[in-house]
């Protein structure tokens, strides 16, 4: 069983920042098949920075064809994590210091972005990471190790969320 590098948490004041990122994916992504959102939060986990969500840029307006090739649409969708930094330094907010909250488990891209944005901490939701599909895994073992070696700390949330939809894989499911 795939074992990815985080510390679990029950800290509830996670609760509702991870119910936060996972509607805002549900509301927010334009992926087809798997929607996640992100939540850039200062040390005080009540000052929202910057939310994000895996989707298209608003001048990229894909076929059905397009959404259908795989190598087309990873080459054009910018990550939850991205659009998240990408939105708090549009809004000229400082990264540096700040916790993300993303469900998921980052890709090698986002990881490196959340290591240049200064973020000095990452939590996830334990029920999404493990359902991590087997042939993304590797990657994304590689991607821990990266935030690892910056000293970023990445936690779990073990526990339901609750009040919230969640697309994975096609899947409709509660968190
Ligand atoms: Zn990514």
């Amino acid at each position: 069983m795939w074992q990815p590098e985080f510390t679990i948490t029950t800290d509830e004041r996670y609760v509702p920042l991870l119910r936060a990122a996972y509607d805002y994916g549900w509301t927010n992504s334009n992926d087809p098949k798997t929607r996640v959102g992100a939540v850039i939060v200062a040390p005080d986990l009540t000052t929202i920075l910057a939310y994000g969500a895996n989707q298209f840029p608003p001048d990229v307006h894909p076929t059905k064809e397009q959404l259908g090739d795989r190598a087309w649409k990873y080459a054009h969708i910018v990550d939850a994590e991205k659009t998240a930094i990408n939105n708090a330094h549009g809004a000229k907010k400082q990264t540096e210091g700040a916790i993300m909250v993303m469900p998921w488990t980052p890709c090698e891209s986002c990881a490196e972005a959340i290591i240049a944005a200064g973020i000095v901490k990452l939590v996830g939701h334990e029920t999404f990471i493990i359902s991590t599909h087997p042939k993304w895994q590797e990657e994304r073992s590689r991607a821990l190790t990266l935030l690892k070696g910056a000293g970023i700390e990445r936690l779990m949330y073990r526990g339901k969320i609750g009040n919230v939809k969640a697309y994975e894989d096609y899947r409709e499911w509660e968190p």
